[in-house]
């Protein structure tokens, strides 16, 4: 990318707080039963770690890894699993923590795979929600923030590897040359 431009969408400031209630919402939602959060590979690392610690009640983690958009910033359109999850998941209450849904295909494949295992209920976390790129009719439980269709970075998200550990969630775009 070209001299690449970086503006902050959502500070760390704001992402906390929306962590921070998720979490409590989480809490409140399973009073009883083993509760997994899995957490996808890599983009959702900072968010499940967050997360983890936002839950006021026993959690186990598990994660998976999956690759869908190779190293630019439009989907290939296929999924992959890179990393499979280290342990059963059969009459577990799974939450899959994922950064973005945006056209959906990951997640419905994703569920389709883990619905076969038996655990006793699927839900999804999601940081960032892209509705207009929708293709599978795919609906977290719980959600951080609607998004535009802009490419982010940061908290987690890169592009080409780059820019994971920025503390905020940024658009990046390609500026003028100078
Ligand atoms: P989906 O299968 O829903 O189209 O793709 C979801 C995955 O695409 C996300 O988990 C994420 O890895 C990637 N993705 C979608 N939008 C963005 C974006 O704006 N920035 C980054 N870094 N990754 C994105």
């Amino acid at each position: 990318m070209k001299n690449p431009q970086l503006r902050v969408l959502i500070s760390d400031v704001e992402i906390q707080k929306r962590v921070t209630e998720i979490g409590a919402q989480i809490t409140k939602d399973y009073k009883e039963g083993d509760l997994i959060l899995i957490g996808i590979l890599k983009g959702a690392f900072i968010f499940v770690a967050d997360l983890a610690r936002a839950i006021h009640r026993p959690v186990r983690m598990d994660f998976m890894g999956i690759s869908s958009y190779g190293k630019g910033t439009s989907s290939s359109g296929e999924v992959r699993v890179t990393k499979d999850l280290d342990t059963s998941i059969e009459g577990a209450n799974i939450i899959i923590v994922e950064d973005i849904v945006d056209t959906g295909v990951t997640l419905s494949y994703l569920i389709g795979l883990l619905h076969n295992r038996k655990p006793r209920s699927i839900r999804i976390a999601a940081l960032l929600d892209k509705p207009e790129r929708r293709l599978r009719p795919v609906q977290a439980a719980y959600t951080g923030f609607s998004i535009p269709d802009e490419f982010v970075v940061g908290y987690g998200l890169d592009y080409a590897e780059d820019y994971r550990g920025l503390k905020d969630i940024c658009v990046l775009s390609e500026g003028e040359e100078s």
